[in-house]
């Protein structure tokens, strides 16, 4: 249910009766180009708001029903259009202030990630070969540094030779150490030299966007306006971001700002600013990565003789 066939976008002015449509470039599949994106179900419901709301019969071009594979539609959406914008900004100073900063926030954090893209590929590549020497060359002692209180009471302890209490040590020692594995990782991660190589170069251009947010970040803001580009790509989706949300504007669309009211959450946006910082070219998939080492731990314990004193694998 969360995939429609979107054609573009009418933006519409809250403010007077100014819209604007727009057309998306297809997506290309193997099949040939398609329309199909994935915006999920909640946009989908926004939809249907909208369409009834605009009672706009040239935004959809139907042979089935919604959102039948054959039903073309165009988004909608509400926002202030730059004039609207710029008289309202006169009126009232101190929001006009606290859109300045806002944005500026807003571009310092897209401009960390375009500086993480750069290095993205290569260095999940690294990180990722390095998650797999260490899954394939685990043994049981290896865990003892992580976290070597644990790793007496559980793995290393005498009574993890009863294979019957294998499963539930691991378990035990995996869940406690988690953060600590984790660490260990960032660890191995932190000297790769190619990896380093990276973090350097991203730490060294992203600096300045980082302190600005840092300082941009503890402001107060109310309810600002979000400048947007109606030229550039857009993420249709609220949850995820890939291939099949991301749409792009045909080359012929003017460049032209619209301006998107924000309701901000102080709190949310200095937790958002603290999550940002160079380090966060080290994160990994936690999740799926201490799943994969559980898994490989079970394997290991099941496969081995554990029983005869002293013998480690
Ligand atoms: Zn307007």
């Amino acid at each position: 249910m969360s995939w429609m066939n979107v054609l573009g976008k009418i933006f519409h002015c809250t403010e007077c009766p100014y819209n604007l449509k727009i057309d998306y470039e297809p997506l290309y599949t193997e099949k040939g180009p398609t329309h199909m994106t994935q915006i999920g179900d909640d946009n989908i419901n926004l939809w249907f708001r909208l369409h009834e709301k605009y009672n706009d019969s040239e935004d959809v071009f139907v042979c089935g029903e919604a959102p039948e594979e054959d039903y073309f539609v165009y988004l909608h959406e509400e926002l202030l259009c730059e004039k609207c914008a710029i008289t309202l900004m006169k009126k009232d100073p101190k929001l006009a202030k606290q859109c300045e900063k806002y944005n500026e926030l807003m571009n310092n954090v897209i401009s960390i990630f375009m500086l993480l893209e750069n290095y993205k590929e290569t260095v999940e590549n690294i990180k990722s070969s390095e998650i797999d020497n260490f899954i394939d060359n685990i043994f049981i002692d290896r865990f003892h540094d992580i976290n070597p209180e644990l790793f007496s009471k559980t793995i290393g302890s005498k009574t993890f030779k009863l294979r019957g209490k294998r499963e539930e040590l691991i378990l035990k020692y995996i869940q406690g150490a988690k953060d600590d594995i984790i660490n260990h990782l960032k660890s191995i991660f932190r000297q790769n030299k190619n990896i380093q190589y990276f973090y350097d170069n991203f730490r060294k251009y992203s600096k300045e966007h980082f302190s600005r947010v840092n300082e941009l970040s503890r402001q107060k803001y109310d309810k600002v306006y979000y400048k947007t580009d109606i030229s550039e790509p857009e993420n249709l989706n609220n949850h995820i971001s890939y291939y099949f949300s991301n749409r792009t504007p045909v080359k012929t669309t003017p460049q032209i700002f619209f301006y998107q009211p924000i309701t901000v959450d102080n709190d949310e946006l200095i937790s958002m600013a603290s999550s940002l910082t160079p380090e966060m070219m080290f994160n990994i998939d936690e999740e799926a990565t201490i799943e994969r080492i559980k898994d490989r731990l079970y394997e290991i314990a099941d496969i081995k003789d554990l029983s005869r004193p002293k013998q480690r694998i």
